[in-house]
């Protein structure tokens, strides 16, 4: 055959094999996007170590930054160096992120508290706000009031116009659809499939993107946490119900329908307890919020908590544990070995770097105790190296409302420099 010659290849040889990535599919961000977020991560980087860090030309980067620059979006910034006498020529330059080119705000609305932050394009928190009340009627004109007017206050602390924002993160408790900015169930709405992205973009006039509170911790993990420096790791919420956010390569995952990692349904009982979703063997059905209050009227015979708030009855069943009181120990202790078969499974699934618990610190020291913790070591696969570390971290006042803000600074980013978002935000 002559060198010059075309081969010939069947219809099948014509296939090829190899996963089918779309063109700059998730992970292969356009290099503007990959340069601007470095950028944002390492705080000030200068154009040498961008290079080196994405193994591209320097040349490339210098167009990069460019244009970067040009846009707004970044800016050159003098970095002092170390022991550097003064007068000794032009300072070293390196890139940081524009801080006022962008504001995005993030509120958290739960059925106690809501919280919001107003941060700018480098991430950094411009003020914040906060509000405790009851959303009373858990109807949809409640939250979008509730939203609008905490907007209100943390754009007035902020001294941020709302038209400036770019965009809204909103972190609701329950099952949300973030692609579709569906909420299927959340106990701060009486209705169900509740298309609250559109209906709060209408009522506040701003992009809206809404999760649910579990992936917005470990967003906030993510960004501003213990999970900025981890590839793959998990957050694990307990309150009316147990989430989980899991992180796997430095991304949120939210699986295919966007209804991944609900480890609180996973079950744990054949023909179990029954849970709030109509399923019976639910993790939750055992260690949330409802099921401690269901075992305390029960096993102590509390029939005056019927009907009072859940906080009350919880409340109570600590003070109990706290004075003694075994039955109140035992429903802890049969709570904290469900707990301990739930994070098993997300170590055997996952094996993550790390496990964080977030939420109300009292309730772990109960859960969360010795008593799990040797209970989750002989649920996990023998292996020559520990246990990954689990962590519990108190939920902060302001940590989710974090979370959604990063939520919204990752959308705008998207948006601007991302593949799918076009070009048409980056004329500042
Ligand atoms: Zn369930």
């Amino acid at each position: 055959m002559r060198a010059d010659a075309v081969a010939v290849r069947s219809e099948e040889e014509r296939q090829g094999v190899g996963p089918l990535l779309r063109p700059l599919a998730e992970g292969q961000r356009p290099l503007r996007q990959q340069v601007f977020e470095r950028i944002r991560a390492a705080g000030t980087l200068a154009r040498v170590q961008i290079a080196k860090d994405l193994g591209v030309s320097p040349a490339s980067v210098t167009a990069v930054t460019s244009e970067l620059m040009e846009t707004g979006l970044i800016e050159e910034v003098a970095v002092s160096r170390d022991g550097d006498a003064a007068g000794r020529g032009r300072p070293p330059v390196a890139l940081g992120v524009r801080p006022d080119a962008r504001h995005v705000a993030g509120i958290k609305i739960s059925d106690r508290e809501h919280t919001a932050v107003v941060v700018d394009l480098a991430g950094r928190l411009v003020a914040s706000a906060s509000v405790t009340e009851r959303l009373a009627g858990r109807s949809l004109p409640d939250l979008l009031e509730a939203a609008d007017a905490l907007l209100v206050r943390v754009c007035a602390a902020a001294g941020v116009a709302r038209a400036d924002l770019s965009a809204v993160g909103l972190g609701v408790p329950g099952f949300v659809d973030a692609a579709a900015g569906v909420v299927h169930w959340s106990p701060v709405l009486r209705e169900r499939d509740v298309p609250l992205a559109a209906a709060v973009a209408e009522r506040l006039g701003l992009p809206v993107h809404v999760d649910n509170d579990a992936n917005l911790v470990a967003l906030a993990e993510l960004w501003f946490g213990a999970g900025r420096a981890l590839s793959d790791f998990a957050v694990v919420t307990i309150e009316h119900g147990v989430g989980m956010g899991l992180v796997v390569n430095h991304r949120l995952y939210r699986g295919a329908r966007g209804l991944g990692t609900e480890l609180g349904h996973t079950k744990v009982h054949l023909d179990g307890a029954l849970c709030r979703c109509g399923q019976r063997g639910c993790l939750e059905a055992y260690v949330a919020d409802y099921a401690l209050a269901r075992e305390a009227t029960t096993a102590l015979d509390w029939s005056y908590a019927d009907g009072r708030p859940m906080g009350v009855v919880l409340e109570s069943l600590f003070d109990h544990a706290k004075a003694g009181n075994g039955a109140a120990r035992s429903i802890f202790r049969r709570a904290g070995r469900y707990l301990a078969i739930g994070l098993a499974n997300v170590v055997n699934l996952f094996d993550p770097d790390l496990i964080i618990l977030s939420g109300e610190r009292m309730r772990y020291d109960y859960l969360y105790a010795a008593d799990t913790l040797a209970e989750l070591s002989s649920l996990v696969l023998p292996a020559s190296r520990p246990l990954p570390p689990i962590e519990v971290h108190a939920w902060g006042d302001l940590l989710w409302a974090h979370g959604a803000a990063a939520l919204a600074l990752s959308a705008v980013t998207e948006g601007m420099l991302g593949a799918g978002g076009g070009r048409e935000g980056i004329s500042a």
